[in-house]
């Protein structure tokens, strides 16, 4: 369904990403995880279309989209820093893409009034962002790329920077309306634990290529090389 193939990347003199291969199956929930500068970011980046790359080809459910700008891949993303508007409520930062497609009014509020459900933000329709606390706001990020349905959703670290608590409630939550929308998702952590938590399968990165890739259990039992030992073995 995602297809990479020999994707390489260079800034500068610096190989970023060095012939990273893939393959994504529909509806799956897999995690890219790896130490800080790895190049998690970067790839998810690319597979946007807010990153070119050098070489290689990245496909969607048959489709190659190297060369395709953001606005033609139908792909949602959302970041650790939760990038609302403002001036916005909650009903409206959610409505606005669908506003943008054209979708009609009857039906923004359908599919606007569904996601709140999905993402338990019932009754903050009308609050604006600073009205919200850091778990709202990006109740209301994942709410405004689920409303769209993208044909993956990518999540840089979302999570990060919220609250112990919070985080693990929201990781149990994000993992079950991936589940009841079937929705694929690549999801980016340096946090072993969370991935362990959240994946179907972990892509294990380091210095731009990846170095295991399995279910987490069974990268845990049989770690292919020291690195992923160390880095998997290293809850924090
Ligand atoms: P983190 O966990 O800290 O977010 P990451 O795995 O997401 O790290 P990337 O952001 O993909 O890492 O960065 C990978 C490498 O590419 C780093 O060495 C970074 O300095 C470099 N890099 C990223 N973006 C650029 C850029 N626009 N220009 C030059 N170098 C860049
Ligand atoms: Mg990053």
């Amino acid at each position: 369904y995602v297809h990479i193939d020999h994707v390489r990347k260079n800034f500068a003199e610096t190989a970023v990403l060095q012939n990273i291969s893939l393959e994504i199956e529909k509806g799956e929930f897999v995690t890219l995880l790896g130490p800080s500068g790895c190049g998690k970011s970067t790839l998810l980046r690319a597979i946007a279309g807010l990153e070119t790359v050098d070489s290689g080809l990245i496909s969607v459910n048959g489709k190659n989209i190297t060369d395709l700008p953001v606005q033609k891949r139908n792909v949602g993303m959302v970041f650790q820093s939760y990038a609302l508007f403002p001036n916005m409520t909650v009903f409206d930062n959610i409505a606005f893409g669908l506003k943008m497609k054209k979708v009609t009014k009857s039906d923004i509020a359908t599919k606007v009034a569904q996601v709140i459900e999905l993402i338990h933000l019932t009754g903050k329709e009308f609050a604006y962002p600073h009205q919200l606390s850091g778990g709202q706001q990006q109740r209301v990020a994942l709410a405004r790329a689920i409303v769209s349905e993208p044909d993956i959703l990518l999540l840089d670290e979302p999570l990060s920077a919220l609250d112990a608590k919070i985080r693990k409630t929201l990781q149990v939550e994000l993992r079950n309306i991936q589940k009841s929308l079937q929705m694929t998702m690549i999801f980016v952590t340096h946090d072993q634990e969370e991935a362990m938590t959240v994946s179907d399968r972990i892509f294990v990165m380091n210095q731009g290529e990846i170095v295991q890739s399995g279910k987490p259990e069974d990268i845990y039992a049989s770690p292919a090389n020291e690195f992923v030992a160390r880095f998997i073995g290293s809850y924090n």
